[in-house]
């Protein structure tokens, strides 16, 4: 009899993972929605309705022999998962792999899981944001300059301010980098305050058009059209919170061994955004995670003892398209962590913003 695999969320690390093991195992994935979400196209796919589908990747082209269940899980034990269905799935194996909620439309509304219900969503947004002259965003990290970057590839007209209330760019990357990124935003016309934090938030709702006027602290003004917010990341680990397996972290977060088992338990795992890693909270980390997880279950499945282990990187690196013309970027060498070029972000990112490479893990033609 194959041994049974249980992995809990379907995102950029728990697909992976169910993918690879596929043919090794009898794969249960878990997800409440119908697809992969490629959350680094979402904000493109705001902006260029007709692109949008490439966001969406339906889970049911994804595993050959395993099976999708539609559904969140509500509680983990050492010897599976319990459903909001009521339905238990056992399984010798557990990847928890719930990733992160971020505010819509980085990340989809909450209660929206269908695609049709997603591309409705993005469509309505793009129907109030196609008619504003004045945007403003709240927050000045990789999601709120990238949500600028698209809506000035689209609309190079509109008005675009980005307010933040601390005082710099991409803290903590290379300065060329970071001045490369405030040449660029000049280039564009985006208008980018901070140590800019707002006296109350907009009387509009986040995302439907209406004017209305901020105050900072400083006592600016700021009339706009239309606003989003790109800041709050959530944690997805409420379904841990009873205290069933592991204590969560002060951060929710779950804490994890070398080998990325939850400490305690050699035959459940935790990956990605979740995990209480120094790593940053980013995909391309979600997916180092699932290799070394495949591995040491395939060491496992074949009897031997599992001895991948994750070494935590304090490298930065990003890849911040502004747009499909502009962008930064900082990625590892072997001589430490250097600035990429344009024309690198671009291939890298910009152009397609991954779609090539998640099209071939879902068996898109
Ligand atoms: C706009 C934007 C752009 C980004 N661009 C990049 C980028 O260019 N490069 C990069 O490296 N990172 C990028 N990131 C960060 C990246 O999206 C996250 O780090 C990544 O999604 C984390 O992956 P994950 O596998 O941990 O979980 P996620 O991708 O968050 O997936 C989690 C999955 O779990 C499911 N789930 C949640 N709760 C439950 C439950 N209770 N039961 C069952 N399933 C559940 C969800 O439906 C989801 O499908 C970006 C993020 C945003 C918002």
């Amino acid at each position: 009899m194959n041994h049974t695999v249980a992995v809990i969320g379907g995102g950029y690390g728990g697909s992976l993972v169910a993918k690879e093991l596929d043919s090794e195992a009898d794969v249960t994935l878990i997800d409440p929605r119908e697809a992969f979400v490629n959350a680094a196209a979402s904000l493109r796919a705001l902006t260029r309705p007709d692109w949008a589908h490439n966001a969406f990747f339906p889970f049911a082209t994804l595993l050959q022999r395993g099976r999708v269940i539609r559904d969140r899980a509500v509680s983990v034990d050492p010897k599976g998962v319990t459903l909001a269905s009521g339905e238990r799935v056992e399984a010798d194996y557990l990847v928890l792999a719930t990733g992160s909620g971020y505010t819509y439309p980085a990340k989809p509304n909450h209660a929206s899981t269908s695609i049709a219900q997603q591309l409705d969503d993005l469509r309505e947004t793009y129907g109030e944001l196609a008619g504003t002259d004045r945007v403003l965003i709240l927050g000045a990290g990789p999601v709120g300059l990238e949500l600028a970057g698209e809506i000035k590839d689209v609309w190079p007209d509109k008005y675009v301010v980005i307010l933040d209330r601390t005082d710099q760019l991409l803290p903590g990357f290379l300065p060329e980098v970071r001045d490369g990124l405030r040449h660029q935003l000049d280039a564009l016309g985006i208008d980018v305050r901070l140590g800019a934090g707002l006296t109350a938030l907009p009387t509009v709702e986040a995302g439907r058009a209406g004017r209305f006027a901020v105050t900072t602290h400083k006592g600016e003004q700021i009339v706009a059209d239309i606003w989003f917010q790109a800041f709050g990341v959530e944690i997805n680990t409420g379904y841990l919170a009873d205290g069933c397996l592991s204590p969560l972290t002060e951060r929710k977060t779950v804490p994890v061994t070398g080998r990325l088992n939850v400490q305690g338990y050699d035959h459940i795992y935790a990956i990605g955004d979740i995990a209480a890693l120094p790593d940053p909270k980013m995909a391309s980390y979600a997916m180092t995670h699932a290799d070394i997880v495949v591995k040491n279950i395939r060491a496992q499945l074949a009897g031997d003892r599992p001895d991948a282990v994750h070494a935590p990187t304090p490298e930065r690196r990003i890849l911040l398209p502004l747009g499909t013309r502009a962008g930064i970027g900082q990625l590892p060498t072997p001589d430490g962590v250097a600035a990429a070029t344009a024309e690198t972000v671009y291939q890298r990112k910009g152009a397609d913003l991954f779609t090539a490479r998640f099209a071939s893990r879902f068996d898109r033609a």
